[in-house]
């Protein structure tokens, strides 16, 4: 199956999945994650005028997209992986949105990169809902004294992002990511959850999955 065959099967399900849901299809935005995946095979996506994708390498964000960018309007790039602090600036020039913000030492480096290039990338805050330090993530006892010196900083906060452990059962930590939203969030509603992948992006979706970040189901398996 191509890519773009792909898509649509999975569009099918997101909007399956909403109807359960009762909820607007709209509000569940679809990150292809491109990852890995050469301009040729990303093509038939932006060809079939899907907008919305997913690195996780700042480098190899900065090899692929200037130059589809420049044949296709409207694309909307997210920086979903770690971000290292000396990378602040080169992450903020090139993506729309970062999903991976989670440490003071980023946040300073991603302000003063704003500052510097007069522009403000809106960011989700990453937390470490399964208590796996080697993926990243804000520990949930941090979580109030980062997001108080976001707004300090004023860093535009979409919501909250997680990736729950690969060998546990997803649905505790999607619910566990909202409600934590719910707790922070500045009023009810305004805050967006970054959560769910090929493998559970339906339960995502069911638990208030705001943007879904879908690579394999896509693109098929990574080399
Ligand atoms: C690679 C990656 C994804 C996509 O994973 P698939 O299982 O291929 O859908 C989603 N989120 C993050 C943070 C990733 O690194």
């Amino acid at each position: 199956m191509d890519s773009a065959a792909a898509l649509e099967d999975v569009d099918e399900n997101i909007a399956r999945v909403c109807r359960i849901a009762r909820r607007e299809r709209d509000d569940v935005n679809l990150i292809a994650v491109s990852k890995t995946h050469p301009a040729d095979a990303i093509e038939p996506l932006l060809a079939a005028g899907h907008r919305l994708f997913g690195e996780n390498r700042v480098q190899e964000a900065a090899d692929k997209w200037p130059a589809l960018r420049e044949r296709y309007d409207g694309v909307e790039l997210h920086l979903i992986g770690q971000l290292q602090s000396n990378k602040a600036e080169d992450a903020a020039a090139l993506f729309d949105v970062i999903h991976s913000l989670d440490r003071p030492s980023l946040l300073k480096a991603l302000a003063k990169a704003y500052d510097k290039l007069g522009k403000r990338v809106p960011c989700f805050v990453q937390v470490d809902v399964g208590e796996e330090e080697q993926k990243g993530g804000c520990a949930i006892a941090d979580l109030p004294e980062l997001l108080a010196r976001a707004k300090e900083a004023d860093i535009p906060l979409l919501g909250l992002m997680c990736i729950p452990p690969a060998d546990k059962e997803p649905a505790p930590f999607f619910a566990l990511l909202g409600e934590l939203a719910r707790r922070h969030e500045p009023e009810p509603g305004a805050w967006g959850l970054s959560m769910g992948m090929s493998a559970d992006f339906e339960t995502a979706i069911m638990l208030g999955a705001t943007h879904i970040r879908v690579g394999s189901a896509l693109f098929g398996a990574r080399g």
